[in-house]
C-alpha cells in the first residue's frame, strides 16, 4: 500500500440506488466530506429491473432530501395480486412509482453529485484494508469503503464473503412492451411452482406508455427460454413473445454475508438485501445505503452500521428465514392474497412486508395458518 494515493473520507463502489443513497447520506451527515463514487459504467447506465419503486422506497428518497426526484406522472396507486384463483386488487394510500432504472439511478447520482460527491468511471479490481484505511486499486484511499456494487459484488468477494448459494439466489428476466389500453398500476402473478422461494411474473406500467414485463424465480436450474415461456403463459394480453428480455441475479436476504468487515460496509444487493417474497431490492438498497453513509461519517462505522441494519431489518429477516421454505407453496401465497381481499389492513401490511421493512404480526400468521388448514 505505497505510492501516491488520492485520499477521501469515504469511497463508495457502485452508483446504483445503494451507492447514491450512501453518498447523499454521508454528505447530509458531513457536508464538507470528500465522497468518491466509483462505477465501472458511465452515468446513466441501465440496470435490469422491474423498475417498481415501492411506497417505502419513495419515502426513503424523500428522507434523503429529494421529495421531487420522483414525478407525479410516474405514480402508481393500484396493485393487483394473483395466485391461482386468488385475485385481489387494492390501492395504497402512499403511492409507489415505476421509473426505468436508467432514469432513476441517473437522477439519484446527479443529486449526489450536486451535494458534493465526486463520480469517476472506474472498474474496481482490488480492495485492500489495514487497521487505518482501505486502498482501492493502489490509487484511492479512505478510512471507510462502502461496497454498493450489486449482485455480483467484487467488494464482497475481496473481503472474503462468498456469494449466496441456491436457492438463496434468484434469477429474473425483464423487457419493455407497449402497454395494453387501459392498463395501469402494478400486476404481480405468482407461478404455482411447488418448492422453496418465489416464482412470479409481473407487469408494471411506466409513464412512457410501455409496460415493464418479467419473470423471476429461485429455481436453481432454469434457462432464459423457460423464464420467457412462463412469462408469456402467466401474462396473456401482454406482448411478451415479441419483447427482448434480459436477465440478472437477485441475492435474497435469507442468506446474508456479514454487513461490515473491518472498514468495509456492504449495502443493497452486495449485502444480499433483496426481499425473498417479491424480489424487491431498491428500497433495501436505499435504506441500507443511507445507514452506511451516515455510519461512515462517525467513529466505529462497522459496528454502528451492523447494529443499524439489525434494528431496521433484523426482525423481518428472522421471519423471512423461518418462512422461506413455505413461501414457494402455492397455497400459502393464494391464502395470503385471499386474506388481502377480505381485509384491506392486511393488504397494506402485506405490501409493506413484500416491498418494505414490514413484518408479520403473530395474529396475521395465526390467521394465515387457519386459512391454509381450511383450504
Ligand atoms: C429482473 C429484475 C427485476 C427487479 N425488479 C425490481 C423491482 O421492480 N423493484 C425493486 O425494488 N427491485 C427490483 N429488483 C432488484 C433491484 O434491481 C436491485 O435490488 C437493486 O438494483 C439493488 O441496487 P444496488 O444499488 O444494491 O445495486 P445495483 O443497482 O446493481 O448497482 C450496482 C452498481 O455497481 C456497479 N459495479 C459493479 N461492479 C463494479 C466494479 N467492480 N467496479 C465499479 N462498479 C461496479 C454497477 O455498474 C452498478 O452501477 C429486480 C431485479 C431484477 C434482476
Amino acid at each position: 500500500m505505497t505510492g501516491a494515493l488520492e485520499v477521501f473520507d469515504v469511497i463508495i463502489v457502485g452508483a446504483g440506488p445503494g451507492g447514491s443513497a450512501a453518498a447523499l447520506s454521508a454528505l447530509r451527515a458531513r457536508p464538507s466530506a470528500r465522497v468518491l463514487v466509483l462505477d465501472r459504467a458511465p452515468l446513466g447506465r441501465d440496470k435490469v429491473c422491474g423498475d417498481g419503486v415501492s411506497p417505502e422506497a419513495a419515502e426513503e428518497i424523500a428522507r434523503l432530501g429529494l421529495p421531487e426526484l420522483l414525478r407525479p406522472s410516474e405514480r402508481v396507486f393500484r396493485f393487483r395480486l394473483v395466485a391461482g384463483d386468488a385475485d385481489t386488487s387494492g390501492t395504497v394510500p402512499i403511492p409507489g412509482y415505476v421509473v426505468p432504472r436508467a432514469e432513476l439511478d441517473h437522477r439519484l447520482m446527479l443529486a449526489a453529485c450536486s451535494s458534493g460527491a465526486i463520480y469517476r468511471q472506474h472498474a474496481v479490481r482490488e480492495v485492500l484494508q489495514d487497521s487505518n484505511r482501505v486502498v482501492v486499486d493502489g490509487k484511492y484511499s479512505a478510512p471507510v469503503l462502502i461496497g454498493a456494487d450489486g449482485a455480483n459484488s467484487m467488494v464482497r468477494r475481496a473481503v472474503g464473503q462468498p456469494p449466496n448459494r441456491a436457492p438463496h439466489m434468484a434469477l429474473a428476466v425483464r423487457g419493455y412492451a407497449p402497454a395494453p389500453a387501459g392498463f395501469d398500476g402494478l400486476y404481480l402473478r405468482w407461478d404455482p411452482v411447488p418448492g422453496t422461494g418465489f416464482h412470479y411474473a409481473w407487469a408494471f406500467a411506466t409513464a412512457h406508455g410501455t409496460v415493464n414485463l418479467g419473470y423471476g424465480t429461485t429455481a436453481s436450474v432454469v434457462s432464459r427460454a423457460q423464464l420467457e415461456d412462463r412469462a408469456a403463459e402467466l401474462l396473456p394480453g401482454f406482448e411478451v413473445r415479441s419483447t427482448r428480455m434480459t436477465g440478472h441475479m437477485l441475492p435474497l436476504s435469507t442468506q446474508m454475508p456479514r454487513t461490515a468487515i473491518g472498514r468495509v460496509l456492504l449495502v443493497g444487493d452486495a449485502a444480499s438485501l433483496v426481499n425473498p417474497l417479491t424480489g424487491e431490492g431498491i428500497f433495501c438498497a436505499l435504506a441500507s445505503g443511507a445507514l452506511a453513509g451516515s455510519a461512515a461519517m462517525a467513529e466505529n462505522a462497522g459496528d454502528n452500521y451492523s447494529r443499524a441494519i439489525r434494528r431496521r431489518f433484523g426482525w423481518q429477516h428472522r421471519q423471512f428465514r423461518a418462512l422461506f421454505p413455505f413461501l414457494g407453496w402455492p397455497i400459502v401465497i393464494a391464502t395470503a392474497i385471499r386474506a388481502c381481499g377480505r381485509d384491506p389492513r392486511f393488504f397494506q401490511q402485506l405490501i409493506s412486508i413484500g416491498l418494505g421493512a414490514g413484518t408479520f404480526r403473530i395474529r396475521d400468521l395465526a390467521s394465515l395458518a387457519a386459512g391454509i388448514r381450511r383450504s
